[in-house]
């Protein structure tokens, strides 16, 4: 799984500057779900061959009352302890400020490794600017500007000297199947049923319970490996201080997986952390299949009543399969595995130029685009550009003239004709030459 650099810092220091910065490579693949707005939180970027995941901790501010700094979030507390590698933000121009002093307090508290940043430094001298901040105890300081760029291959670099170099997997030729949800909506209980055993889990090894655990089965002699990361929280059931959801083993585990399953409660609501998680998997741009558990012991009013708030709630989550199914009695979980394996295929497809292009065309004849200013857009070939989520390069000339409508007319084309279900897509269109 890759590291996770968690942003830390006093509000307006530039931590969504900088991630931003560090994230900027996958905005072009990034989910595009018309109708959802978010902040972005998370992300993933990478640096040569390191990628790594960002979370901007901005997102979870504490109110400040009254001129006193309240206590730090509890999910940015949660945040700073599992992090691979922690980036405290601090504001060149301002200066070292009381509030620096009081997170760099709580950051040394915490023993982790910290890397300090010097944000807003462009046209100032280095050692300068770097100079007070050295009180802080956090080692050298590293001089950045997000905005204008920066220095910040170096802080990347800086970031994950300690981890190795990820050598490109094989993209492998199964479904890795990533279970999600908060706390007790029946991850494990499903899990177990899927594999049809009680497992037995390592407790007492420290480091590694908190990781996600992989599990490898066949069903009808198709392979799957399954994320499992309700494994985390068997640990906070021994040592209750742990939190049983852990949002940067979740984000870790939708990056690392091909398809994945959002189990929902249909004995509860849906709150912040489902949207929470429903967002990091949009952002990762993965096929997805929504699980509503225990649907068991509910009469059909409750039933007619839980389906219509969900299709409402979810309304931006339409692109996936939706199944009702009840972990503990195993009812509805036999449908589960083909969708599954609907969506992987979707995720994964091998979209070949040749025919990618002849349905452009044909798009295209039966609608043209509309002229924009002088001259109408050009399509001339399109080829595949990614996948996990697919992703489709038009290429012609005068594109930047496209219309949002009609970028949108060819992508349900594409996924009409290709078969793209369950799984974000994204058409981009060459600009330039
Ligand atoms: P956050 O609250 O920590 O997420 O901070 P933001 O990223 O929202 O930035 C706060 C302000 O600082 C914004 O007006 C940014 O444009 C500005 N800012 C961010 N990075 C830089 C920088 O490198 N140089 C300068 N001069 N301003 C910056
Ligand atoms: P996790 O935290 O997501 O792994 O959730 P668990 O699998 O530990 O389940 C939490 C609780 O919900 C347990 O008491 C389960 O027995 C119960 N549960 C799980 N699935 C179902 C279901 O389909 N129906 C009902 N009624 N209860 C369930």
């Amino acid at each position: 799984m890759k590291p996770t650099l968690v942003l830390v810092g006093r509000p307006n220091v530039g931590k969504s500057t900088l991630f931003n910065r560090l994230t900027r490579t996958r905005d072009a693949i990034v989910a595009d779900i018309p109708g959802l707005t978010r902040d972005r939180h998370y992300g993933a970027g990478r640096v040569g061959d390191k990628p790594y995941l960002v979370m901007d901790t901005g997102g979870f501010e504490p109110v400040i009352k009254e001129g006193i700094l309240h206590a730090m979030a509890k999910q940015t507390i949660q945040a700073i302890d599992e992090a691979d590698r922690v980036l405290f933000i601090v504001d060149g121009r301002q200066g070292l400020t009381a509030h620096d002093k009081i997170i760099a307090e709580q950051l040394r508290k915490s023993g982790q490794k910290i890397l300090l940043v010097v944000n807003k430094t462009e046209g100032m001298a280095t050692a300068v600017v770097t100079a007070e901040f050295f009180e802080l105890g956090l080692g050298d300081p590293c001089a950045v500007s997000a905005m204008h760029g920066d220095n910040i291959n170096e802080l990347a670099d800086l970031a994950l000297a300690d981890f190795p170099e990820v050598v490109e997997e094989f993209s492998s030729n199964h479904p890795k199947i990533a279970i999600v949800g908060r706390p007790n909506v029946g991850k494990s209980t499903l899990i177990n049923t899927l594999l049809g055993e009680e497992r037995v889990i390592a407790f007492d090894q420290p480091g590694t319970t908190r990781d996600s655990i992989y599990v490898d089965f066949t069903h009808k002699d198709k392979q799957y490996t399954l994320i499992d990361t309700a494994g985390l929280r068997r640990r906070g059931q021994v040592h209750e201080t742990i939190e049983k959801f852990s949002a940067i083993k979740t984000l870790q585990a939708i990056e690392d997986a091909n398809v994945v399953v959002l189990i929902l409660d249909a004995k509860n609501e849906i709150s912040d952390q489902d949207a929470h998680i429903a967002g990091f998997i949009l952002e990762m741009g993965r096929a997805l299949v929504i699980a509503v558990n225990k649907w068991d012991g509910l009469d059909e009013y409750q039933r007619a009543t839980i389906k219509s708030d969900l299709s409402r709630k979810l309304a931006f989550l339409s692109f996936a399969q939706l199944h009702y199914i009840s972990a503990l009695h195993g009812t509805g979980i036999k449908k589960l595995l083909p969708s599954i394996d609907i969506a992987y295929a979707a995720a994964m497809a091998d979209l070949p130029t040749p025919k990618l292009t002849r349905v452009l065309i044909a798009a295209v004849e039966k609608h043209p685009p509309p002229r924009g200013g002088m001259s109408r857009p050009k399509m001339r070939y399109a080829h595949q550009g990614g996948s996990n989520p697919p992703l489709i390069i038009i290429h012609g000339s005068m594109l930047n003239h496209v219309p949002e409508t009609y970028r949108r007319y060819l992508e349900n084309t594409f996924r009409e004709i290709f078969k793209l279900w369950s799984t974000p897509l994204r058409v981009d269109f060459k600009i330039g030459h």
